[in-house]
């Protein structure tokens, strides 16, 4: 017969903490502790296996569990010295969640199993304490009928028939805890509760202890399956099949007296990782009262050694222990029963970015685990380092705004940060506004971002959108300027004219402030203070490393992770943004989207763009040449002796004039018309040439190099004659010049001869010669497919997984918000694949170009400039199908970084 039940006490237990999947965290914990000698109280774990077959069964349970759990009860007798249900000396039990991962909170728990009105007078008088024994009979009677029979109230609305009957006595004697309800008063709200769950669950409140802890136990694996548990799970990655373990464990009691108390701790500080005990406890009082925020709970490291000076210092040699043991910092639960420590739990602690950098320091540096063991994903998130990179809201101030309601809406958190700011609509009035006072807070407030709003987009500390995905213009830019923004934030309704922003009842103007979390796509009205990042201060020199301990210990952290990863790490960065990528630690530049550079020279842009004969276009495209040079220059130098890799213009031109520029600029037309001496008919025609149905599908990448060569020349003699007058002057730099949506070998071919060609020309006229590469991004399936042709004159490839991923499942990356978040919380999808790599569809396609790739040329350079290079699960894919880089945004460089340190580490 298969083991279903594992027991604890006494010392002893037959499982431990390696069994987490099937005991969960919480029953591998407390076999473990029982093995290393802390005061557990004995109980037994039923396991997931269990979970899994009762919710697969309508609530069945496998055969032989009955016995397994009878002898798991005698087991829990014999360590204990009492007996369930028994008229004199009765155990009472508790049963309680406990899947593989933790889940606060989200599943159920019933304490003091057991009690009838016979066990009752028995608890009386063995504990001489009359008032206790029917206050834990009440919470009891409470607890069954709200979990058990059902009754726990799913919204604001429902009636808490328990809770009535509660306030109703406690206002008839004005007190303002049941803990000072008198004995008599209990004996009635016992009745009382009673008479509830028969009028409300149309049964009576059961009397048989065993019929109670099955009711609880079944109650248990249900939860697993309750609304909340599932959106948690979909929001942590949490897989539904895992299920939860029961277990069933002997109550003691932190509410017999005085010398009682019950309490949860931390063996650090889990919010900014500060070594010391701390936690909350309350003296006679039992666990639920802690957490249930009805009697405000003590700080234990403030006046718990007062209260209980032996419990205390137990206690604090308990978490030494445990740390010692577990190699982590825990969160414990503890019960005091008459001076005696009891341990109910203990679990490695969650804890915020900061202290899980501190913490992972800290125990090495103490000398409990190595750099490796501290660069684990488990310890530090990669995505946890956001934290210390982005400035954040005053954690009392954002709770304040959450409790006055000021929530507005929620999006898609698009780019990590908080920011608070006044509202301003258009780019060109958010230039102003900050030309006048540097310092002034503005957040940009759009339907959707273009290439026109950059210079906006620059001076305001967050962008908010409308419309858009993870990535869209506005998030992707944001994040490359490190940039807080939500996008796709479809609750606002936004009225350019009439300068509002409406949000249900809300109506905002501009000028108005508004505060944007980027770490979690909240929005709020108003104001909420922020703090800078001291990590980026120093590495933009503006804070002395020495004043700066979270520094250090990032620094520290950093070191080991570049150590042992073996993925390169470069930024997709232009001119700007290359110093701050060089200080996150870019080994290169992976991506530099030229388009981005010719933002600000949009008249030379349009005026290529009016030109018909390919003379007219070069004459254009000559003035734009000395801006690229200077620009490339800049990055180069920025660079030093790191690769660059230059991709020539993508974008369809009519990002760089449309219906959209000329709706949002009426001058436009005119001003156009006059300067190209053409009529303004003959504008808006070549505007409406230049629309395109399904403009991602058009005329853009390769596909303008090829119809306008003069464009491709132009780009590559701009990077030639920078990269040959560094040299000039003693500089080095590794130019890679990358041709955009090839799938096509002779699209790459005809690419790549007139930039061989222009190089080679440069040279003459320069009379040097500098080291450079071409390569392609692989961004469309086709070229995937075809990588082994590609190679043959490909000499370096970058996936392009926003266009990949938007080719391969055909979906839109600036369409598809509208779905995708019913697609995750359907399980359809499993995350955001503009996110995360859809590892089963794209990363097939991308396995089958690095293999292709391969096939030809041995030791092809392979890289991903998607926005999937900075995050960490597709970093840890890029590692494993054996990628030379991944380039991500600047700000996602050191998470990047670790990622990479905990793929290889992890292989
Ligand atoms: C890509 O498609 O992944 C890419 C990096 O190019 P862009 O986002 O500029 O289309
Ligand atoms: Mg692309």
């Amino acid at each position: 017969m298969s083991k279903y039940v594992y027991t604890f006490g006494g010392g002893k237990a037959d499982a431990d903490a390696s069994q987490k999947n099937l005991l969960g965290g919480k029953g591998a914990n407390l076999a473990e502790m029982n093995k290393i000698g802390l005061p557990v109280p004995a109980g037994f774990t039923l396991s997931t296996e269990v979970c899994i077959h009762y919710n697969d069964n309508d609530g069945g349970y496998p055969e032989g569990l009955e016995e397994q759990v009878l002898a798991g009860l005698k087991n829990t007798e014999e360590v204990m010295g009492a007996k369930f249900g028994d008229k004199e000396n009765p155990l009472l039990l508790s049963c309680r969640s406990g899947a593989r991962e933790s889940m606060p909170g989200m599943m159920d728990t019933v304490l003091n199993i057991g009690l009838n009105d016979d066990t009752v007078a028995a608890l009386i008088k063995q504990s001489g304490n009359e008032h206790f024994a029917w206050d834990s009979y009440r919470r009891f009677i409470q607890m069954y009928g709200d979990v058990v029979l059902g009754l726990k109230p799913e919204s604001k609305n429902d009636p808490d028939h328990f809770e009535d009957i509660l306030d109703k006595a406690r206002e008839s004697t004005g007190v303002e805890h049941e803990k000072d309800l008198t004995v008599d008063q209990l004996k009635q709200i016992v009745a009382e509760f009673k008479a509830v769950i028969k009028k409300h669950a149309g049964v009576e409140f059961p009397t048989d202890p065993m019929q109670q802890l099955w009711g609880c136990i079944g109650a248990v694996f249900g939860s697993w399956m309750n609304d909340r548990a599932i959106v948690y799970r979909r929001q942590y990655g949490i897989p539904h099949t895992w299920g939860t373990a029961t277990n069933v464990q002997a109550m003691v009691f932190g509410n017999l007296g005085n010398d009682c108390a019950t309490g949860v701790g931390l063996t650090r500080n889990c919010s900014d990782g500060t070594p010391g005990f701390c936690g909350d406890y309350l003296i006679n009082a039992q666990g639920e009262d802690v957490v249930a925020g009805t009697r405000t709970p003590k700080r234990v490291e403030e006046t718990f050694e007062q209260d209980d000076p032996a419990a205390y210092a137990e206690l604090v040699e308990i978490g030494k222990k445990l740390e010692n043991h577990y190699k982590d910092v825990q969160d414990i639960e503890f019960t005091v029963q008459k001076g005696k420590v009891w341990m109910l739990q203990t679990r490695n602690a969650k804890r915020t970015g900061f202290a899980a950098v501190r913490i992972a320091v800290d125990l090495v540096n103490e000398g409990l685990i190595d750099p490796k063991t501290a660069l684990q994903k488990r310890r530090i998130p990669a995505d946890d380092l956001n934290q210390l990179l982005q400035p954040i809201f005053d954690p009392a101030a954002k709770e304040a705004a959450q409790k006055d309601n000021r929530l507005l809406a929620k999006g898609i958190n698009a780019g990590p940060g908080a920011a608070s700011g006044q509202i301003v609509f258009h780019a060109s009035d958010a230039e102003a506004q900050w030309n006048e006072d540097n310092d002034k807070q503005l957040i940009l407030v759009r339907r959707e971002t273009s290439p026109e709003d950059l210079r906006g987009m620059k001076v305001a500390k967050g962008i908010l959108t409308a419309f858009g995905g993870a990535s869209s213009h506005a998030a992707l830019v944001s994040r490359q300027m490190g940039k807080t923004c939500v996008c796709g934030c479809d609750q606002l309704n936004i009225n350019y004219e009439a300068g509002t922003v409406t949000v249900g009842d809300t109506v905002l103007k501009e000028g108005d402030w508004i505060s944007v979390d980027g770490f979690t796509g909240e929005v709020f009205n108003g104001q909420i203070d922020t703090s800078a990042s001291e990590v980026m201060e120093v590495l933009l020199g503006n804070l002395n490393a020495e004043d700066a301990p979270t520094y250090a210990r990032y620094e520290q952290l950093m070191k080991w992770a570049d150590e042992y990863r073996t993925l390169n790490v470069r930024a997709n960065a232009e001119a700007d943004d290359a110093e701050a990528a060089v200080a996150l630690g870019a080994e290169g530049v992976g991506l530099c989207r030229t388009e981005h550079m010719f933002f600000d020279h949009l008249d030379e842009i349009r005026e290529m763009i009016f030109s018909t004969k390919p003379e007219d276009r070069a004459k254009a495209l000559a003035k734009l040449l000395p801006f690229q040079r200077e620009d490339f220059t800049h990055l180069f130098k920025t660079l030093g002796d790191r690769p660059v890799t230059i991709r020539l213009l993508d974008p369809p031109l009519h990002e760089f004039l449309s219906k959209h520029h000329m709706h949002d600029d009426p001058t436009l037309g005119p001003k156009l018309a006059k300067e190209f001496g053409v009529s303004e008919e003959a504008v808006l025609r070549r505007v409406e040439e230049l629309e395109e149905t399904n403009p991602m599908l058009g005329h853009r990448g390769c596909r303008l190099g090829i119809v306008f060569p003069e464009i491709t020349a132009m780009q590559s003699r701009a990077i030639f004659e920078a990269a040959c007058g560094l040299k000039k002057e003693g500089i080095n730099c590794y130019p890679e010049v990358m041709v955009p949506l090839a799938g096509f070998k002779t699209e790459f071919e005809n690419q790549a001869k007139v930039i061989r060609e222009t190089a080679a020309k440069v040279f003459e006229e320069q009379g040097v010669e500098v080291e450079y590469m071409v390569g392609t991004m692989i961004e469309i399936p086709r070229a995937a497919l075809t990588a082994d042709e590609i190679a043959e004159d490909a000499e370096f490839f970058s996936f392009g997984t926003n266009d990949l991923t938007q080719t391969a499942l055909g979906m839109s990356r600036d369409d598809y918000k509208g779905f995708i978040g019913y697609y995750q919380e359907n399980d359809i999808v499993p995350a955001d694949p503009f996110q995360t790599v859809d590892q089963t569809g794209v990363g097939k396609l991308m396995k089958i170009g690095v293999e292709g790739g391969r096939s030809t040329r041995k030791d092809l350079k392979i890289g991903i400039c998607g926005e999937h290079g900075g995050d960490p699960k597709s970093v840890f894919f890029c590692h494993e199908i054996g990628l030379n880089y991944v380039s991500c945004s600047p700000r996602r460089i050191p998470i990047a970084r670790l990622a990479a340190a905990q793929a290889a580490l992890d292989s």
